[in-house]
């Protein structure tokens, strides 16, 4: 069974109510003075785009709790909904029970991670599952309950969630889990909620990143030994990189630029040496 991730249904207008939570906190007008400014078209929507792209540059965080997205997802391994779960703040779960539902004939669906087939092992999983599906099936006969049969069920077996997240939580859910230390299943569900997102408010699906993204931190605050190994290690600083140089800094052991720095300057852009960057790297820099 494909993951599949659906956005059911949002806060209405997601910018206008990040304008109106951001812009109560700094105006002198009453909320419902900035509300029939925004129906009467006085602040235009360029206008509370504008002011939320600044805002949302900012550590004020709290208004991003006023927004929220109602996600299906189904086609997801037990796995990864161990993982999910341990989300606790800004978002609700509904997941499908096992002690509510009972797999007819045994038969329950299951995951295949890539590995498992790209070592060759799909189908002694396959056969494991069958017996294991056989074994659900006589205890469920039996008269076991099923919230007892489930005992026999791997990981693997799927499981569906409806949830809301606010938006504070997602941009956290994708800190995390777009980032790509993540499980690869946790990874594809962020994928797809951001795209979910993406559709209906890319001011807002732009920002879901994970943590090292232009919009978040902007670097790897995981260990130097994983940034190495990531993918996109090379495109992000890692946190004791800028450390470091912020030590050389303070301990004054950043060069300053010489007379040939400043006369390769003065080449680059005569007489405005003040304000050209040089084309070419500063030699000692
Ligand atoms: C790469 C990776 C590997 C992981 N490996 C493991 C593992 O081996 N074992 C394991 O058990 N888990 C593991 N986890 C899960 C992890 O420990 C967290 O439980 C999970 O990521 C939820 O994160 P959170 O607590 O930041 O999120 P949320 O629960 O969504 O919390 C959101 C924010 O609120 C803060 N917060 C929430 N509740 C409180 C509180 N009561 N007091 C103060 N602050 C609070 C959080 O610190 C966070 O900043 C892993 C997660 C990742 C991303």
């Amino acid at each position: 069974m494909p993951i599949t991730v659906t956005l059911l249904s949002h806060s209405p207008d997601p910018i206008r109510s990040l304008y109106m939570a951001y812009r109560v906190c700094y105006s002198s007008l009453t909320p419902q003075q900035v509300a029939e400014r925004i129906a009467s078209e006085r602040i235009s929507r360029e206008q509370m785009e504008a002011f939320v792209i600044e805002r949302l540059k900012t550590g004020h965080s709290s208004p991003l709790e006023q927004v929220w997205f109602e996600f299906a997802i189904s086609g997801v391994s037990r796995a990864f909904s161990h993982q999910f779960v341990r989300h606790r703040v800004g978002i609700s779960f509904e997941q499908q029970s096992q002690r509510y539902v009972t797999y007819k004939g045994g038969a329950f669906p299951y995951t295949v991670p890539e590995s498992v087939k790209r070592a060759g092992l799909e189908d002694e999983m396959a056969s494991l599952f069958e017996e294991a599906g056989a074994l659900y099936e006589r205890m469920v006969e039996a008269g076991v309950p099923a919230e007892d049969a489930r005992f026999l069920l791997p990981n693997a077996t799927n499981t569906n969630f409806k949830v809301t997240v606010n938006f504070q939580s997602l941009l956290h859910i994708c800190d995390l889990r777009l980032c790509t230390r993540a499980q690869w299943e946790f990874r594809r569900v962020a994928a797809l909620m951001r795209a979910e997102v993406m559709r209906v408010e890319p001011i807002l699906g732009r920002m879901l990143q994970p943590k090292c993204g232009e919009q978040r931190l902007g670097y790897c605050d995981e260990s130097e030994k994983d940034w190495a190994a990531c993918p996109i290690g090379r495109v992000r600083p890692h946190k004791d990189a800028l450390f470091r140089l912020y030590e050389q800094y303070r301990r004054g052991e950043l060069q300053p630029l010489r007379p040939e720095d400043y006369a390769i300057i003065e080449e680059a852009a005569p007489g405005i040496a003040g304000e050209a960057a040089p084309s070419a790297p500063v030699p000692g820099s």
